[in-house]
């Protein structure tokens, strides 16, 4: 009877011993929960710079578009530093939002400027004013705030999101195109295993063709994740341009950088480019390859 007693008792131990066993797998193992990217509330991010008007350096727009930025990151969670440094004899302010702490290093960024002079404008006199940068600037950082707000803390990366100052200033006199992420690579310690370049990605006739210059590992494993989600005609698997952008700096470097970036664009650097040619949808199309992408186990480096 006392034996009985005693084997009973171990049985039902054994028993609440697999019990929690299967449990803690279950919870260890469980897939992480893949985010909403809010398509509306990433397009309020474009209406809020715009509102503030071309944020070219060294005007209000500019300084309050860095507040923005900073305050949402903040909200959201985010370490946030402002590197203040100077490139050219122009005073740059990239915005730096980390997070996370891991082997796996992965930066974001989008330049968040826009351009002093719409040159590409088809009314001469138009051409000397500002470039609005609904799609040329918003749009990138849009995705960027949106992906600060919703993406898991537990993401198993060190993740920054990074906004660069001073991308679209090129061919003006005393000028250069990104100054802003030049500076960054200059000062950045370590190396990233990956980093993904956005900008024009709001466009609502999306076309995004891989980039001549970009890693291409990296580049087939982002274009996969695209076609998984089913936006194979918004990513389109061909090679197409060659551009100048804030992924230069880290290839130079010898750091593995693309940029995803939509130049057919017919309102590129045009007074045209505002608020009515971006369309939410086209920032949730980029907004959920790239959340897919953090969570895949499938990035290249
Ligand atoms: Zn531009």
């Amino acid at each position: 009877m006392k034996n009985n007693r005693k084997v009973f008792i171990l049985l039902i131990g054994i028993l609440l011993f697999s019990i929690s066993l299967i449990f803690f797998f279950i919870v260890m193992n469980r897939p992480l929960r893949v985010p909403f990217f809010d398509k509306e509330r990433a397009y309020q991010d474009v209406i809020a710079q715009t509102g503030f008007g071309p944020r070219i350096p060294g005007s209000d727009a500019h300084q309050k578009t860095i507040e923005y930025i900073q305050n949402e990151l903040i909200q959201s969670g985010w370490e946030v530093e402002i590197q203040e440094t100077e490139k050219m004899g122009h005073p740059i302010k990239n915005i730096i939002a980390r997070r996370g702490n891991h082997s796996n290093w992965i930066i974001l960024g989008a330049h968040y400027d826009s351009r002093f002079f719409a040159d590409q404008d088809p009314v001469v006199s138009k051409q000397t004013q500002p470039v609005p940068g609904a799609n040329d600037g918003a749009s990138g950082v849009a995705v960027l705030l949106e992906l600060a707000r919703v993406l898991p803390k537990n993401l198993n990366k060190e993740l920054w999101l990074v906004f660069f100052d001073a991308e679209d200033q090129g061919k003006i006199p005393g000028w250069d195109w990104i100054l802003g992420s030049r500076v960054f690579v200059e000062s950045l310690k370590g190396k990233p295993d990956a980093v993904v370049v956005i900008d024009m990605i709001g466009d609502a006739d999306l076309n995004i063709y891989r980039e001549i210059l970009s890693d291409q590992a990296i580049t087939a494993s982002i274009w996969n994740t695209a076609s998984r989600l089913g936006y194979q005609r918004n990513f389109i698997d061909q090679q197409k341009y060659s551009i100048i952008d804030d992924h230069l700096p880290f290839l130079e470097s010898g750091i593995h950088a693309i940029d995803i970036i939509d130049f057919d664009y017919p309102y590129w650097h045009t007074t045209l480019d505002t608020l009515d040619k971006v369309s939410p949808v086209s920032l949730s199309v980029v907004g959920n390859t790239l959340i897919n992408w953090l969570l895949d186990k499938t990035i290249p480096y």
